[in-house]
């Protein structure tokens, strides 16, 4: 009864900006890929609180964890060391290539950023950071500055704490983000672009140089790139582009820094992250979302030596990896290995690109369909001619229209014109055909009435 009345006020008391739906959609159970509303609907959850319930909502396993947990400790600060902190910590540096040992826990992606970014300044003794273009790297005012998507920016100044006004910016080269940069639509089929407007890995690496040389004044201090872009819609580089790009970072002196928060936890299938398909070793990752399945969390894992530069000062976080959360993201690290998620994330990713490939030689509007493992962007556009994005209302229309189908997806991209397909890591064959059922169905209405 709560809930209606909360509904019929239609959240008066509360500024809700970010509202992805005309009417909320009220959730308030969930478990494994489903979700249910106040009203008893069931949604499949192709979104999964964007990307971050890794292993399913309310997972039997996770959930006996945190109650277990829940038992004992809660909270002490990482003033003093605790059981569940300290399991935790070798677990996840288990899962990290050498020299990448050294952990800090954080509550977020945006904080595991800012933590990152100020660890780089502090090693290097630099200042200017390269992002891409397209990049999202979290919502503080820091981390806001390293975002380059201008819909979660304010105007204000880039929030990179410096005071001097020579200062420069974050420099953000020509040559990442959109594959086709001639044309506003991202797209990045592995240079198999059907425009042959793609340009080759050394293009973008002459692009990249020509700014290194030009724009940035000195030395600098990080790059920051996402795997796969996120919220930029799936966004993949060229074959060797993050490899090279490495390369010319650690020659200016800049440490590299892989931004994990929805690459990591097995997500694109092939690896455990996303760096690996690249065939780098980062200075720097940095995590959050899948890591604790829903139960805030973020990390920084970087080298001995970083973490030696960081450590002449002191780093405290009052809540970063408290018991609860370590007990929680320790029992999320298991259910991964028990459960073949990183597997099933491969299977039915694959399965899911491999049908949506088919939807979109079917479909004018389909401009793109990319990424890997359940990480995927289907790309829409006004027709396969023009390659415009689709406009915000058509994108809407079929957006509410999949869900009144009974499935919840996501949207991202540079101008919001990419549908992005990021679920619990344990849905099914089945599931994907339900959906990709309602995704035609979606489409052919809104052909038919176009
Ligand atoms: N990095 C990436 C790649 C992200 O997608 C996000 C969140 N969308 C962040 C950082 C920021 O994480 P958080 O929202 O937990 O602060």
């Amino acid at each position: 009864e709560r809930m209606m009345e909360i509904r019929k006020q239609n959240c008066n008391s509360m500024i809700m900006k970010v509202t992805y739906y005309k009417k909320p959609v009220f959730i308030h159970q969930g478990h494994m890929q489903w979700i249910w509303d106040v009203d008893g609907t069931r949604y499949l959850d192709l979104f999964a609180g964007v990307a971050t319930v890794s292993v399913g909502h309310c997972h039997p396993k996770v959930r006996a964890a945190a109650e277990e947990q829940l038992k004992k400790l809660w909270h002490t600060t990482n003033i003093y060391v605790y059981p569940a902190l300290h399991e935790y910590c070798e677990k996840l540096a288990s899962y990290l290539p050498d020299p990448l040992k050294m952990i800090y826990l954080t509550n977020s992606g945006s904080e595991a950023n800012d933590l990152a970014m100020l660890m780089a300044r502090l090693h290097t003794g630099n200042y200017d950071i390269i992002t891409f273009r397209g990049s999202y790297h979290g919502g503080s005012p820091m981390t806001m500055g390293l975002t380059s998507n201008a819909t979660y920016k304010y105007p204000v100044a880039n929030g990179l704490g410096c005071t001097n006004t020579m200062c420069p910016d974050v420099f953000r080269g020509p040559w990442g983000g959109s594959h086709c940069r001639d044309s506003p639509v991202q797209t990045t089929r592995e240079c198999g672009c059907a425009q042959g407007q793609c340009m080759a890995n050394d293009q973008y690496i002459a692009q990249l140089q020509e700014t290194l040389a030009t724009s940035v004044p000195s030395r600098i201090a990080a790059f920051f790139g996402e795997p796969i872009q996120g919220v930029g819609g799936a966004v993949q580089y060229p074959k060797n582009f993050l490899k090279d790009t490495y390369k010319l970072v650690r020659e200016k002196g800049g440490v590299c820094i892989a931004d994990e928060v929805q690459t990591g936890f097995g997500r694109t299938g092939t690896h455990f992250w996303g760096f690996q398909g690249h065939d780098v070793v980062p200075d720097m990752v940095t995590m959050a979302k899948g890591i604790g399945n829903g139960f805030p969390m973020g990390a920084v894992v970087t080298t001995k030596e970083i973490a030696e530069s960081f450590a002449k000062g002191i780093h405290f976080n009052t809540f970063g990896g408290n018991p609860l959360a370590c007990a929680v993201a320790s029992s999320v690290l298991d259910t991964i290995k028990e459960d073949g998620t990183q597997q099933n994330s491969l299977n039915v990713g694959t399965y899911m690109m491999t049908e949506l490939a088919k939807l979109r030689d079917k479909y004018e509007i389909i401009g793109d369909v990319r990424g890997k493992g359940l990480q995927i962007g289907v790309e829409m556009v006004k027709d396969k001619v023009s390659r415009q994005p689709l406009p915000a209302a058509a994108m809407s229309e079929i957006f509410e229209d999949v869900k009144d189908m009974g499935v919840l997806i996501g949207k991202g991209g540079l101008y919001g014109q990419t549908f992005r397909i990021k679920p619990p890591m344990c849905i099914t064959m089945e599931d994907a055909d339900f959906f990709l059922a309602v995704f035609n169905k979606s489409l052919h209405n809104y052909m038919e009435k176009r």
